[in-house]
């Protein structure tokens, strides 16, 4: 379905347990291969001749652009061959494409298609058959029967993990079918200044209503807190992974590992006490950023670039606060919200609208959630998301060499700081502001449309040329 509303998009849509190193880069073109391959085993029938099938897999864009660096290639041999990025080990992903060079057939039920990664992905540019995109991030998948198609499909990797197909015969993105019915939920919303208004209205925290609304859309509480859970013990496990590994990070730009280091040094009392002696919320956003940068285990926070923040936030405010699980679940039902908006109503890929649809989307969900979790009312919920936000506006998206590595890392570690400061001067305050969360995501939106292109995850512009 293509969400049009943020109500019916819900914790677990925002929050996906998957690999590194990029959401929209890695996760969506993953999860775009196994839907082509699950569609291409619906249109195989037994008259197809087994012995000349050939899969071909194009990449346009910004996944051609900056796919090497993004492993783009890698996920989408493992989704072909039906692996799912929550549910295979890293290491069984990144075995497909060497395993496909060496034998390149993809098993489709009774039939065989040949695949050869080296030949048969196609790193395309910024057309398609002459005409403009339908998204900076497309893909093609062709099922050839020697020179003749037959099945193909075009879907679009749109941030966070999404996916959507497109309309094969305009070449343009899908519009809602009859089949994408919104859910009827009993608290809708589709800006800021509802779910506020819900919220003041029912007498209910922000948290209960997204429990309600996904109720009705059949999750019950129990199995969504269950989900919930599961994502942060995923936070916890790659906290630790990035605390305990050092050494260089893959891809060739030859950075290093700094997370384990720099905590090291801050248990040893030896973090300068001109930075507030608390090193954490940086730290630990560097340690998951480092794990995804090294294709491990994470989760889209909203994106795989965006990953650490949120977790460090969280970790940060368990050890400070003492908080427990359940309040750390409504915190993230409370940040999926606001991740939501901005999927609604601007964008959470840096391909589209830059960084600030990123780290500035993850830094707003942080703060948002953060507030909540501390007591906030929906006033300063809303409040702390648009200081969030309003101090990413225009931030580009430009990693050197195309990988999720620089300036990607140390970003998280400065939105981790920026969402706990949102927090706090929203905390401080009654949640009286200028300017509105719904306002300022207009203004990302169109601060994004404005963005030169080199800027947008093309790795063509800005840090990207040294
Ligand atoms: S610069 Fe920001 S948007 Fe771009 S890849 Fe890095 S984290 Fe993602």
């Amino acid at each position: 379905m293509n969400p049009t509303r943020a109500d019916q998009i819900g914790p677990l849509d925002m929050f996906k347990i998957g690999i590194g190193p990029s959401s929209s880069h890695t996760v969506g073109p993953m999860i775009a291969a196994l839907e082509f391959r699950k569609y291409a085993l619906t249109k195989l029938s037994e008259s197809v001749p087994t012995n000349d099938l050939r899969l071909k897999v194009e990449l346009f864009g910004s996944l051609s652009a900056t796919g090497r660096g993004h492993a783009t290639d890698g996920a989408v041999c493992a989704g072909l061959i039906g692996l799912h990025p929550k549910s295979a080990e890293p290491e069984e992903i990144w075995a497909a494409m060497p395993a496909l060079q060496a034998q390149p057939i993809v098993q489709l039920g009774q039939h065989r298609a040949r695949f050869l990664p080296a030949e048969d992905i196609l790193w395309q540019g910024w057309f398609l058959d002459d005409g403009p995109l339908p998204h900076p991030n497309t893909i093609r998948f062709r099922l050839l029967n020697a020179d003749k198609i037959v099945t193909e499909e075009i879907i679009l990797s749109v941030g966070g993990g999404f996916v959507e197909p497109v309309d094969i015969s305009t070449g343009m993105r899908r519009l809602p079918q009859a089949s994408d019915v919104q859910k009827c939920v009993p608290y809708p919303f589709n800006s800021a200044a509802e779910f506020v208004e819900q919220c003041k209205r029912n007498g209910i925290p922000l948290w209960q209503l997204v429990i309600e609304n996904e109720a009705a859309k059949g999750m019950d509480e129990a199995t969504l807190r269950k989900n919930l859970s599961d994502i942060l013990r995923t936070f916890d496990k790659c906290i630790e992974a990035g605390l305990r590994t050092d050494g260089i990070l893959p891809g060739g730009l030859n950075v290093k590992r700094r997370a384990k280091a720099l905590y090291e040094l801050m248990k040893a009392g030896k973090a300068p006490g001109w930075s507030g002696s608390d090193l954490r919320p940086s730290v630990f956003a560097m340690a998951v950023n480092e794990e995804n940068a090294a294709g491990g285990r994470v989760v889209t926070a909203p994106t795989n670039g965006s990953s650490g923040l949120i977790p460090a936030v969280w970790r940060t405010l368990q050890e400070t606060n003492n908080l427990s699980d359940e309040v750390l679940q409504n915190g993230l039902m409370v940040a999926s919200v606001i991740g939501a908006l901005v999927k609604t109503h601007a964008s959470i890929s840096g391909a589209e609208v830059g960084c600030q649809g990123e780290v500035g989307t993850s830094c707003a969900m942080a703060a948002a959630g953060a507030t909540a979790m501390l007591g906030g009312t929906p006033s300063q919920i809303e409040n702390a998301a648009e200081i969030g936000i309003e101090h990413h506006l225009g931030m580009t998206c430009d990693p050197i060499m195309g990988l999720v590595q620089v300036p990607c890392i140390e970003r998280n570690a400065m939105g981790a700081v920026k969402a706990l400061n949102a927090t706090m001067l929203s905390l401080a305050s009654d949640g009286e502001h200028l300017v509105s969360l719904d306002r300022a995501l207009e203004v990302m939106k169109q601060t994004g449309l404005d963005m030169n292109q080199k800027y947008k995850e093309t790795a063509t512009g800005g840090l990207a040329l040294g």
